[in-house]
């Protein structure tokens, strides 16, 4: 597919390797020369005018400039890394949850300031125009935003990593709430063009489907395996730059469009097909076609199993061709130069393509494919859910993917002899370490392959990597306990906080300098400051019109209005029954009691809000929508409450809105059943922004409580470990029973209160709560986390004292940095060099 083939091109376009940036001119980073660059596109490229009344234009001439200054750094640092032949990791996801792309770029290019002041005396407010973006929203929730912090951090730290992903048509669907149900629109995020994205033709790959196996004897007289009569469909890559914070770097997110190949069938055209020949472009096209809007299980769908294969093989292929052109056919140096981190089980099936490449289209022997399949693979596990293991029949693999089945197959079956050496005679063992889970429908586990084809496996924070030692994987760590290790989560401080809250950042600034900006840590030098009380009065003023720009938002999505003054208390992620939304709810509905009962001696007023998408056919968690917004038509709307209690649910949340929320949040809701939430990543953005939290002993909340300290933490619940031995006696009857705060909001659940003209709408509800079996344990909770509320209303009513542990939570963030994580990663798994670009002019 390479064009350079077959046209005498001029010669610059080849001058690997050790090629120099001769004759790119270097473009100027000052506010004129970024405002004639802007005009320039605005005028001369899309030929727009002054008449122009729609902010789309200005906002893509901007792009367009900021894009051509990242250009020349992404030349010079793919040219850096190419010319010191360095070893790179690809990281292989499913979802990248980007958001938007021009506030960030702006920040890492260092241009911020120059780029404010060029369109200003333009007479333009570049905020405005980058409001216009789209959210490149390729992700459901935390496991894709990671992917996307990642990427940012490893272009900071300059390290070769390259992002591996699926361009969907369609991204995360945009939720609207009507009668206070969700409601799911297509969010066709592609409609106006993307100026962030270069299409690359030139490295298209094809990828294989369905047909059948042959063996037959090679030209060297050995038995080769082909896989013939297959369909196949293009994988043409779409790259966004990805820049390193003020360094020169510019890393590489690729991303895969499928296209039809233009081969017909010319049996059923020649048949009279014609529509049916055609149909099937159609049914190319359609493997990048949609996000799966599921946070946590997809099992079973033949097209979800298609685009993993489509992701892994065409990016497999891809660096392949890109080894072959710098090393020739040669796989001895492959595995000491390459890495592939898969994120989570979704990317796996890179563990079987990668043999399949290595031994049928490189002639490579078992032994030595598995070698390098085995040091190159490194797995990251993300949940401990059973239901979010991913498994997939047998008889789909068969049909889609016969060679990739032949291959695991073999797999297994060299894995369970070496698993009868090490343990003869132990035959349930066998069976429960299969990659194929035997029964009515054999299934193959994705998570199984993922272990036993990698060298590395981790969590993502460090109770989820002992629970998971523990567990779900204690057979595979008792065979091959150095394989696993654990990587805490983090967030990306650029984004999350130097970029979405300018106005902490202007404050650390002037309080500690920007070293912060790429090493969080030096956060820690604010903690004395904490004891400033002119410094608290600053601090204070930053988060009051932060909440300000929360409430206005609050107010524009919701119809509600928050007062600043109130103590604004906020859950936002999935909703997901494990994630306990609907704790937060009943603890609103015993707020709303106490209020009607007159108990509101020095009440502090509250504006609860609550955001997040369902998945469309998780009816328990739709409904959970259902009632914080039924709940909150009630309190919203009776005269009693007022100003005491407000209660919002915000449609729609997303990067770009937690952007706006984390900044202007005081008390951060990070509630789930202890044991349940791997890490937790909007925990870490909460706390770096000045929130202080609420929440159990579950995932990286516990490493935040280890570095802030528990005197600036709301601690309630269970342990991981209570609750699972909780589960052989767990009574719900009986801690109703027991608590008559409890007992009053299940009694108001339960009349109906919120539900006056659908009786019976949320019994199912009130009854998970009293169902012994209840594997979330809400009514468990409950006491506590009333407790743990009332302990936080009665801190923030000590406005000082609070303002001292918000700082405080900043200060100690500092280890909740991709930075961070990126760094152990490399450390550990990657052992990758960081790379200086090449100077530019
Ligand atoms: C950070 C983030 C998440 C993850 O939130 P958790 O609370 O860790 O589940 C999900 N969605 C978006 C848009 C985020 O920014």
């Amino acid at each position: 597919m390479r064009h350079n083939d077959d046209a005498p091109f001029a010669s610059f376009l080849h001058s690997r390797p050790n090629q120099k940036l001769t004759d790119i001119p270097v473009l100027g980073m000052s506010s004129t020369q970024v405002g004639k660059s802007f005009k320039h596109y605005f005028n001369n490229t899309l030929g727009r005018d002054r008449n122009c009344d729609k902010v789309h234009y200005p906002y893509v001439a901007l792009a367009m400039a900021i894009r051509d200054r990242l250009m020349e750094r992404w030349k010079s640092t793919q040219m850096a890394y190419d010319n010191a032949d360095c070893k790179r990791t690809s990281y292989l996801s499913m979802e990248f949850l980007m958001g938007r792309a021009l506030s960030n770029s702006l920040l890492n290019l260092g241009i911020t300031d120059a780029t404010t002041k060029g369109l200003y005396d333009l007479g333009i407010l570049w905020e405005e125009l980058a409001e216009n973006e789209p959210d490149a929203g390729l992700g459901n929730g935390g496991l894709g935003r990671l992917a996307a912090c990642f990427m940012d951090s490893c272009a900071t730290l300059q390290l070769p990593v390259k992002g591996f992903g699926i361009r969907y048509e369609y991204g995360m669907f945009r939720q609207t709430i009507v009668d206070g149900n969700q409601m799911e629109e297509p969010d066709h995020w592609l409609r106006d063009g993307y100026p962030w994205e270069l299409e690359r033709p030139e490295y298209t790959q094809r990828v294989q489907f369905g047909g059948h196996t042959e063996y037959r004897r090679g030209s060297d007289g050995s038995f080769k395996v082909f896989w013939v009569d297959t369909h196949d469909v293009l994988a043409v890559p779409y790259d966004t730059p990805i820049p390193g914070y003020r360094n020169g770097t510019v890393n590489t997110l690729r991303l895969w469009k499928s296209a039809a190949t233009d081969e017909f069938d010319l049996g059923e055209f020649n048949a009279g097909s014609y529509a049916e020949s055609v149909g099937a472009k159609n049914a190319a096209e359609n493997i990048t076609m949609v996000l799966y809007p599921n946070d946590s299980s997809e099992n079973g769908k033949e097209l979800r199993l298609r685009q993993q294969y489509f992701l892994a093989s065409a990016s497999l292929k891809d660096v392949i061709r890109d080894w072959c052109d710098r090393s020739g056919q040669l796989f001895d140096g492959f595995a000491a130069s390459n890495c592939f981190q898969l994120n989570d089980t979704h990317p796996t099936i890179a563990v079987a393509e990668l043999m399949r490449l290595l031994m049928d289209e490189y002639g490579l022997g078992w032994d030595k494919a598995w070698e390098i399949t085995q040091s190159t693979m490194a797995y990251t596990n993300h949940t401990l859910l059973p239901e979010a293991l991913e498994k997939w029949p047998v008889r789909l693999f068969q049909q889609l993917l016969p060679r990739l089945l032949e291959i695991i197959y073999e797999i297994n079956a060299r894995f369970l002899r070496q698993i009868s050496c090490y343990w003869p005679g132990d035959n349930d063992r066998l069976r429960r370490m299969s990659i194929i889970e035997e029964g009515g429908e054999p299934q193959i586990r994705m998570a199984y392959l993922a272990l036993v084809g990698s060298f590395s496996v981790n969590g993502v924070a460090q109770l989820h990597s002992n629970l998971l030692k523990e567990g779900l994987f204690r057979d595979f760590y008792e065979l091959w306990p150095e394989k696993f290790n654990n990587k805490t989560n983090g967030a990306t401080q650029r984004r999350w906080l130097a970029s979405c809250n300018p106005g902490l950042r202007g404050v650390i600034n002037k309080t500690i300098g920007e070293g912060w900006i790429s090493d969080l840590e030096q956060l820690r030098q604010l903690a004395p400051y904490a004891e400033d009380a002119k410094f608290r009065k600053i601090w204070r003023k930053v988060k009051q019109e932060n909440k300000q720009k929360l409430a206005q938002l609050v107010k524009q999505d919701c119809g509600i209005k928050f007062d600043a003054n109130a103590m604004f208390d906020v859950q936002v992620k999935r909703i997901h029954e494990y994630k306990r939304q609907l704790l937060n709810i009943l603890h609103v509905v015993h707020l709303y009691a106490r209020i009607k009962a007159g108990d509101t001696a020095e009440w502090i007023p509250r504006c609860v809000l609550i955001g997040g998408k369902a998945a469309p056919g998780y009816a328990m968690a739709k409904l959970i929508i259902k009632l914080i917004n039924n709940v909150a038509d009630v309190v919203n709307n009776d005269p009693d409450v007022g100003e005491l209690l407000k209660v919002a649910f915000l449609p729609n949340y997303r990067v770009s809105a937690m952007e706006v929320i984390c900044p202007g949040t005081d008390l951060s809701e990070q509630i789930s059943t202890a044991g349940k939430e791997a890490s937790g990543t909007g925990n870490m953005k909460f706390m770096m922004n000045g929130a202080l939290t609420i929440g159990t002993l579950d995932g990286a909340n516990i490493e935040i409580r280890e570095e802030v300290g528990d005197d600036h933490f709301f601690l309630f619940g269970m342990t991981a470990e209570e609750v699972m031995d909780r589960r052989t006696y767990y009574n719900p009857e009986a801690v109703i029973k027991g608590d008559p705060d409890l007992r009053q909001v299940m009694n108001l659940l339960e009349k109906g209160h919120f539900n006056q003209f659908f009786p019976r709408l949320f019994d199912s509800i009130t009854q998970s709560i009293r169902n012994p079996h209840d594997p979330w344990m809400v009514a468990a909770d409950f006491t506590s986390y009333i407790a743990a509320q009332n302990k936080a209303a009665k801190a923030y009513r000590d406005v000082e004292s609070w303002t001292r542990s918000s700082i405080l939570n900043t200060a100690m963030s500092g280890k909740f940095s991709t930075d961070r994580t990126m760094r152990e990663y490399n450390e550990d798994i990657w052992h990758l060099e960081p790379v200086v670009p090449l100077p530019l002019g």
